[in-house]
């Protein structure tokens, strides 16, 4: 939804009327701050909100573009680091999947993914594992490697998918709430 381009105090701003019930200031990623206010309030009045909360953009767009510096001093750890970490885990794991899978251990894939931990292909009889994932603590990535194997079982996240994973890993929603995203 395209808004209106306002300016406060220097501070350039995208201004969004939509169905909603309150104001609401963000700031992108990207940087750029937007602010959605319901059909009835002025420009003026979303000018007057964004100048009250002027401390907090600030602190917000400083938030943002020091977690932007951060991503790129520190690029993806490389496929083969990630499989030397991931390979012995899945190897621990296999042997209690060697029925289902056929004897045949899977085959292990890195990706630069953002938006999930793990894949699981049950056809092909491969996971694919995100690199960033060879950055969170070693209890998560055994909990995410383990949820792909019990894939291999249940594809979905049904009762019996979850009491499958806790079989081996009684801990596994504090280990999953280790995964930090981002
Ligand atoms: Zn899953």
């Amino acid at each position: 939804m395209a808004g209106q381009i306002r300016r406060v105090a220097g501070l350039e701003y995208e201004l969004v009327r939509k169905k909603v019930k309150n104001l609401n200031l963000r700031v992108r990623r990207d940087g750029t701050v937007a602010v959605s206010v319901p059909m009835r309030v002025s420009a003026d009045q979303a000018d007057a909100f964004v100048a009250q909360r002027m401390g907090w953009v600030i602190g917000a767009k400083q938030q943002v573009a020091r977690a932007a510096r951060k991503q790129q001093d520190c690029p993806p750890p490389s496929k083969e680091e990630c499989l030397a970490l991931f390979e012995p885990i899945s190897q621990k794991v296999y042997p209690a999947f060697a029925g289902v899978l056929g004897g045949q251990p899977p085959q292990l894939q890195v990706r630069d993914m953002t938006s999930r931990w793990g894949v699981c292909n049950m056809e092909k009889k491969r996971i694919t594992l995100a690199s960033r994932l060879a950055l969170q603590p070693r209890a998560a990535v055994e909990y995410v490697i383990v949820h792909e194997y019990c894939h291999f079982v249940h594809p979905n996240h049904q009762k019996e998918f979850w009491a499958l994973v806790e079989q081996f890993l009684p801990d596994w929603k504090a280990r999953r709430a280790m995964l930090r995203h981002g």
